[in-house]
């Protein structure tokens, strides 16, 4: 019998990393601004052009791409930044660092915005739009740009986990005015910890360098923009947020195996995908008709669970068998429940963001997973299903 797959493990960093890491550890040239192209500034000229956008800026994490950008846009404190109430606690979280405060909208069944609730949060009081496309999920960004800008507000793109997708044809993270990127070692590029945000915008990319930390003239290290570097030296703080060589060259190294990853990571969710609903139990929501996925997890719900205990039983049947689900809501005090940022006090009850998570189940399913590997997942949570569910006879055993 095939033994079950391990998820959580990374993908080896290619080799072509380790002539510059041991460069790196021989001169100890560490910090991005000692030498003229160090490997972070190659990065932010690899990725700007891999992106097609003007201006890149690494830095130590992508909450700190997403904080430094609340910062660059100049949002007043207390602004009020609409956000999906489905997302990671780091969202809300860089907003609140940023002095600004996250509104929560609601997300539907199929974990993408729920617009009907969106326009009618998007009153005159909201300043800023931030949209987390979680788990690389693309909420209809066609919607989202034409309300956002009939109001006047930017929007950023939190794409975390999107590095890949396309909409209509376009690479995520590139529509809004800023798009911010995650290297943690659960995204599809792996240095451990980093992130980079990308905009077309060269007030926003000067603001964001300095408050980065390119203190005194290392601005000079950065491409173009020198007379509004000229304009913000000494007037913005400097939160010390730069990324060092060493992830630069791990995240180089791994441009190259982007394409590859996205295409088999694609692969292995739409193979999946489709095992799963062949179950009456369970099912997938499709993308939406712009939208070319880049996953390296799957989502998908389950069907006619009633109660919690049902869905715990799911739960504990897949694990039987080697399979860890991950039920958003179900756990406690997991960071992508609205109802667990207590930091932001008391926030009013989404019910539909809800109902989602409660039955909303979540699989790593990492491109480097062959055939034998799905199947194996796919199988388990089939049978799960059929344990607590029974088979599918049209008479439901309710
Ligand atoms: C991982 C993730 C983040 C946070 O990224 P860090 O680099 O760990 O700060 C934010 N948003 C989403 C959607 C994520 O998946």
């Amino acid at each position: 019998m095939a033994l079950a797959p391990n998820v959580y493990d990374a993908e080896p960093i290619p080799d072509a990393a380790r002539a510059e890491i041991d460069r790196l550890l021989t001169s100890g040239d560490l910090f991005r601004y000692t030498s003229e192209n160090a490997p972070v500034s190659l990065l932010e000229a690899d990725f700007a052009e891999m992106m097609g956008v003007r201006y890149a800026l690494a830095v130590s994490s992508c909450s700190a791409a997403l904080f430094l950008t609340l910062k660059a846009l100049d949002l007043p404190a207390g602004a009020r930044v609409l956000i999906p109430a489905f997302t990671f606690a780091a969202v809300p979280s860089a907003i609140v660092h940023a002095d600004c405060v996250p509104v929560l909208a609601e997300v539907g069944a199929d974990y993408r915005l729920d617009l009907a609730d969106f326009e009618a949060k998007l009153d005159d009081t909201i300043d800023a739009v931030l949209i987390s496309h979680m788990r690389g999920h693309t909420s209809d960004m066609d919607a989202i740009l034409r309300l956002a800008e009939a109001k006047g507000v930017p929007v950023i793109e939190d794409a975390a986990h999107s590095l890949g997708t396309l909409w209509h044809g376009r690479k995520i993270g590139t529509l809004g005015r800023v798009g911010c990127f995650s290297f943690q070692s659960y995204k599809l590029v792996n240095s451990g910890e980093g992130g980079i945000m990308v905009t077309d915008d060269p007030e926003i990319a000067a603001r964001a360098i300095i408050m980065s930390g390119a203190y005194e003239h290392n601005w000079k290290k950065h491409p173009g923009m020198q007379n509004s570097f000229h304009h913000w030296q000494n007037k913005l703080p400097l939160y010390n947020m730069r990324m060092n060589n060493l992830s630069a060259v791990l995240v180089r190294a791994q441009l190259p195996e982007v394409a590859r990853r996205v295409t088999d990571g694609r692969a292995n969710h739409d193979y999946v995908a489709g095992l799963l609903n062949a179950s009456p139990w369970l099912s997938v929501p499709p993308a939406l008709a712009p939208e070319e996925r880049a996953p390296d997890s799957i989502q998908f719900n389950l069907d006619g669970f009633a109660t919690d205990a049902e869905a715990h039983a799911f739960q504990a049947a897949a694990k039987a068998q080697g399979v860890s689900v991950q039920v958003f809501g179900l756990s406690e005090d997991n960071a992508r429940a609205y109802w667990n940022w207590q930091f932001l006090g008391e926030t009013a009850d989404l019910p539909k963001t809800r109902a989602m998570l409660m039955r909303a189940c979540d699989v790593r399913l990492p491109a480097r997973l062959t055939r034998e590997d799905l199947d194996f997942i796919a199988t388990a949570l089939v049978r799960a299903a059929t344990e607590v569910k029974g088979q599918a006879t049209g008479v439901a055993a309710e």
